[in-house]
């Protein structure tokens, strides 16, 4: 029997009634592991009256309490981070030792929640006018929406959970329907670490889900990531419709390579960054721009026999590198890219095509692939392919390379191998991208610092987590106060600072 999801309102599993579904795989077998509902506007909107319902007395928990319910729900997250991690594993398909991080670079928000007393504290000015004190708090918005992709299905909803739900806030969560597994779990872990009913609720489904997200009067503010066009599209419509909306696009993430570069540091950060997870992170790098013919030439020679020796397999088998794409349909948009770069003239070093596992041979496996001399107009360069594919780019100097990651229209992600380090500071300092890492191939910032791309990989003005989040999730009041030891005499000028 195929599992049948349902949706997760005021702490309730509520079944789909639209008749709409859609499949959920396991991408190791091909098969087809559950279904998805795919929510009506009406449903939508009952999660949202739930949400709305919740948040007088949630925003008027005390914020220890509010901080104590989160540290309880933490705990929880790390108790149940094996069965979380098996979880995103069987439905997106990255390996399971990857899944189980991917699950901790999630709790690690929550634990950064936990100190929400300290974080949202306001300001105070004493005597800032003779008699006269200011001071500022910041205040819940009220329903708040996320709205997250397939390819981090735990990581990405306790980003915006976490942080929204801590600061007072009551949610909606619209979670990728190709992987909901995972998220549907984590509200109900809420509520079984004492989260009250209706802060959490879960709606699956699609566009229609969505569209009434972004226009239902009732949200305050949207947080979404997934790819650029519907990034756009999220961002104009939940503007145009008076709300907060932070979306976050797709990527294009350069490594610049330079000539006194230790290379074997180098191909074996590549290795992970290009193929872990099948490529399918945000911040996976998937040009390397060597300095250099040299460079390139020694690079292309030792990462060869390593990506044709990637170790694939079913997900949850142990001590391999890379697992199956989430669809089959990614699977062929991937391929398309591969044979794209072949007509515009790349060359390709390793074909990852036409590669199976034995016994799986309907899972949606994919080879690593490894281009050398992809030049910067070509569409498979420009565009973000998603997959395990590395493309490797030859230049003739840093700044030639630096100006490629700053010209490309994605600004996500970004590092530099060198044992230079003015031109490490040079690169970190000028580069046009909102992520930059020096040695350090993935520089996803940690919890109490924040998250977020430049250009067409971010819109809105506020990252994920850390403070970032605190001020995207509240708004600040302020109070001009003054209690009068004298009468106050009448002035027809507006006051100024006495
Ligand atoms: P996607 O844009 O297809 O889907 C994201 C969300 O939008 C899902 O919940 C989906 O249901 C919804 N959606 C899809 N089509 C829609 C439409 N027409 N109207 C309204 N809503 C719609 O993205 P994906 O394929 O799930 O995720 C992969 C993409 O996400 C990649 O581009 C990747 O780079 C990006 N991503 C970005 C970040 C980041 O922080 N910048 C992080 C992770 C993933």
């Amino acid at each position: 029997m195929v599992k049948e999801y349902t949706h997760y309102i005021n702490g309730e599993h509520v079944a789909g009634k639209s008749g709409r579904f859609q499949d959920v795989f396991n991408p190791s077998t091909g098969e087809v592991s559950a279904k998805t509902p795919l929510a009506t506007t009406a449903e939508v909107e009952e999660a949202i009256a739930a949400a709305q319902a919740a948040f007088p007395e949630w925003s008027a928990t005390s914020i220890v309490q509010r901080s104590r319910i989160m540290t309880r729900f933490t705990q929880l997250l790390y108790e149940k981070q094996p069965e979380l991690a098996e979880l995103v594993s069987r439905e997106h398909g990255k390996v399971i030792e990857d899944a189980m991080g991917s699950v901790l670079r999630g709790i690690e928000v929550a634990e950064f929640a936990c100190g929400i007393p300290h974080l949202q504290k306001g300001e105070f000015s004493d005597n800032a006018s003779r008699e006269i004190d200011i001071f500022s708090m910041r205040k819940p918005l009220g329903v708040v929406a996320g709205i997250t992709p397939f390819n981090f299905p735990a990581m990405i909803p306790l980003w915006m959970a976490c942080m929204a739900m801590v600061t007072g806030n009551t949610v909606v969560l619209k979670p990728s329907e190709k992987d909901p597994g995972c998220p549907m779990r984590l509200a109900e872990l809420w509520v079984e670490a004492g989260g009250p009913k209706g802060v959490l609720n879960v709606v699956n489904g699609d566009k229609e889900a969505v569209d009434c997200l972004l226009t239902d009067e009732r949200i305050k503010a949207v947080s979404f990531v997934g790819s650029t066009a519907i990034a756009k599209y999220v961002y104009a419509t939940a503007t145009a419709h008076g709300k907060r909306c932070q979306a976050m696009g797709g990527a294009k993430n350069h490594m610049l390579i330079m000539p006194d570069a230790d290379l074997e540091n180098v191909a074996n950060a590549l290795m992970g960054a290009a193929y872990g997870s099948a490529g399918e992170r945000c911040m996976a790098i998937s040009v390397g721009v060597c300095v250099g013919d040299e460079v390139a030439d020694r690079l292309v020679e030792m990462l060869k026999p390593r990506v044709e020796a990637l170790k694939i397999g079913p997900s949850l088998e142990r001590d391999l590198e890379m697992g199956p794409l989430v669809t089959a349909e990614h699977r062929q948009k991937v391929m398309n890219y591969i044979q794209m770069g072949v007509e515009e003239g790349a060359e390709l070093v390793v074909d990852g095509r036409g590669f199976s596992v034995p016994g799986h041979d309907n899972g949606f496996f994919l080879g690593g692939s490894l281009f050398d001399r992809v030049k910067p107009d070509m569409k498979s360069y420009k565009d973000e392919i998603f997959g395990p594919v590395l493309q490797l780019v030859r230049v003739q100097s840093f700044e030639e390379g630096m100006a490629l990651a700053s010209d490309h229209e994605y600004g996500n992600g970004t590092s530099i191998f060198t044992h230079n380090g003015a031109a490490a500071r040079t690169y970190a300092d000028k580069v046009e991208v909102g992520m930059v890492g020096i040695n350090v191939p993935i520089p996803v910032p940690l919890a109490f610092h924040s998250f977020g791309g430049w250009k067409q990989s971010a819109f809105g003005d506020h990252n994920q987590f850390g403070m970032e989040a605190v001020r995207f999730y509240t708004k600040v009041k302020t109070i001009t106060s003054r209690w009068p030891s004298s009468i106050i005499e009448t002035d027809f000028s507006i006051p100024t600072l006495k």
